[in-house]
């Protein structure tokens, strides 16, 4: 009787040990239920070939599927990358290991490339065999972001092509010491002509659309393995490797410049845009990236200087030429200060009154080394160097200033770069020196060259206007060397015209040249227009010049550019020499 009572009380311990055993485990499965509905993670199963043989119900809103499309199917399938890695893990894996794998990609029931993490565990299954069990975390907007933030890390937002870090990285692995000996690669540094009026007529956005047009036409010239990337503004970096000669270079360069030159459309305008190239080998010229940046750069330099739209080797000769510029440039700089500029006037004839009525004021650098330096010598570089400004507010001052203190009754005319009308406040420059010396407007004159007319239009002509209405006279100088069109004099309120000297030396010789100055004249005059022949050296000329109706006369037979104190006393006798 006792025993038997032990015993159902064993039984009780024990029905109710494994009742409660049995909630324990219902507990759990609910808990693990719960945890595989709510979580945002798939869990799976699988056997010992990684073919799934339970997926939770996760599965279908990560990717699409139903797990029925799965079950017996590879994990190693599903997966469209590190499957070989996951292949090899299985093989070698003992009980109880892990595998944790980033960034897997799939691709999911509707055909969108997708990512998850994975985390692998090699276990019992329910029924004892052993196999796999794992989660997956779907990390797709994760990787995009990630994706999207080394893109443009390393890429130009406005065109796409790689910025500056991802051509020095693709540039480094190109230059790779192990490569071929016989290895060559191409840099060329492209730089767009006349882009900025585009910019500055249009606006940005349609000079943004030109950029892109552009990298799109540079994307189509280029080879595959070679890569394109904006270098900022308008200056794009082409890398080629693996170039056989340099006519291969020269093909490529000839493709490109053949594309850029078709026309763009720019708010239903066609706008003809150029380019210039810089080109250096590697490893003929350098071998680092910097190096080769540098050399392709100062190759670029030295294309735009050979009158742009064209392309130019590196050569070592050119670091030279350009650390001598720079060292002028900077000399210069100081020139203006240490007061090494000097000016020089010529006088010029009016032939009415048979008197000098103007000079034409010329300047002078007289270096510390190099001796007198003329405007030819330097000029160019003070207006790519934008020291044009400086420098020509000081001729102005330094003119209008020896003009209204010692030349009384005559004129001067100063010459204008170009550059200077694009650079902005001409006009507030110049009053401010009319204001400064007292010179009367009326005494001045600005003489720009015809070429310079036609380049800038857009803010010149309200320039002119501003000045010519206190009293400021314009005239075109170098008549006749420039455009023959001749729509500017339409366009612009000139006074005058300066007729070149190359048009004057040959009329006493050729009759043909004589036709040629004869009707210049003509045509100045139609348009009421001040003439003044430049470069007279002879009495000859004077001559026939006055014959041809010519209003004034200027050149070494009236006197050559001299200093102030100079003119002054050949002033006094010049009465003699054409009276
Ligand atoms: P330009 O304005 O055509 O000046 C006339 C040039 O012809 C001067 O050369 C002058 O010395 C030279 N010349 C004058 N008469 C004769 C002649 O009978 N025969 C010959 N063979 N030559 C004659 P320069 O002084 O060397 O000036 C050269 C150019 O430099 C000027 O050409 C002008 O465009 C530019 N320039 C001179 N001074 C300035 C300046 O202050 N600012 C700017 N922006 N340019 C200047
Ligand atoms: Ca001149
Ligand atoms: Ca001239």
């Amino acid at each position: 009787m006792r025993n038997a009572l032990l015993k159902a009380r064993l039984n009780d311990e024990s029905t109710n040990m494994l009742e409660q055993s049995r909630q324990a485990l219902a507990e759990s499965e609910r808990r693990f239920r719960d945890v595989v509905e709510t979580t945002a993670d798939w869990i799976w199963e699988t056997d010992l070939m990684l073919r799934f043989t339970w997926i939770s119900g996760r599965f279908p809103v990560s990717t699409g599927y139903s797990a029925l499309d799965w079950l017996t199917r590879p994990l190693t399938e599903f997966l469209r990358t590190n499957s070989t890695s996951v292949d090899q893990w299985k093989s070698d894996s003992q009980p109880g290991d892990h595998l944790s794998l980033k960034h897997c990609r799939y691709i999911s029931a509707q055909g969108e490339v997708r990512y998850c993490n994975l985390v692998i565990k090699r276990v019992a299954l329910a029924d004892g065999r052993p196999g796999f069990r794992g989660t997956a975390t779907d990390v797709t907007s994760e990787v995009e972001a990630q994706a999207r933030v080394r893109y443009l890390s390393h890429h130009d937002e406005l065109t796409g092509l790689a910025n500056r870090i991802r051509m020095k990285e693709f540039l480094e692995a190109c230059l790779n010491p192990s490569l071929a000996s016989d290895y060559t690669l191409a840099m060329l540094t492209l730089d767009l002509d006349k882009f900025k009026p585009v910019n500055d007529l249009f606006g940005h956005a349609s000079g943004d659309d030109v950029l892109n047009d552009v990298a799109a036409r540079l994307r189509e010239c280029m080879p595959e393995n070679g890569l394109i990337a904006r270098h900022g503004g308008d200056e794009f970096i082409l890398i080629v490797p693996f170039i056989r000669s340099e006519a291969e270079v020269e093909q490529l360069c000839q493709l490109i410049f053949t594309a850029i030159r078709q026309p763009f459309y720019v708010q239903g305008n066609e706008i003809i845009i150029g380019a210039s190239i810089g080109i250096a080998l590697a490893p003929k010229d350098a071998c680092t990236s910097s190096d080769l940046l540098r050399f392709s750069d100062i190759a670029l330099y030295q294309a735009k200087n050979t009158g742009r739209n064209c392309w130019v080797f590196y050569r070592p000769e050119m670091g030279e030429q350009i650390l001598q510029r720079r060292e002028m440039e900077n000399e210069m700089r100081d020139a203006i200060q240490n007061g090494q500029f000097h000016l020089t006037y010529q006088p010029r004839y009016d032939v009415k009154s048979n008197t000098i009525y103007a000079v034409e004021a010329l300047v002078r650098w007289h270096h510390p080394h190099r001796g007198v330096l003329m405007p030819d010598q330097f000029i160019p570089l003070a207006e790519e160097t934008g020291l044009i400004v400086a420098l020509s507010d000081w001729v102005l001052l330094t003119a209008c200033t020896d003009v209204r203190r010692e030349l009384g009754n005559l004129s001067v005319s100063v010459n204008i770069s170009a550059v200077e009308f694009e650079i902005g406040g001409f006009a507030a420059r110049i009053l401010s020196i009319l204001a400064k010396t007292g010179l009367p407007p009326s005494c001045l004159e600005l003489e720009i060259t015809e070429s310079a007319a036609l380049k800038s239009t857009g803010p010149m002509l309200e320039i002119m206007h501003q000045l010519r209405a206190l009293g400021v006279r314009f005239l075109i100088d170098d008549f006749g060397t420039g455009y023959s069109s001749l729509n500017y004099l339409n366009t612009f309120p000139f006074d005058g015209i300066k007729l070149d000297k190359t048009f004057i030396q040959p009329i006493e010789r050729s009759e043909n040249a004589r036709q040629v100055v004869e009707h210049m004249i003509g045509l100045g005059k139609a348009w009421y227009l001040e003439v003044t022949a430049e470069g007279v050296e002879e009495e000859a000329q004077m001559t026939l010049l006055k014959a041809f109706s010519c209003d004034a006369l200027q050149g070494y037979y009236f006197g050559r550019p001299v200093s102030l104190e100079t003119l002054k006393e050949a002033l006094k006798t010049f009465q003699c020499k054409v009276g």
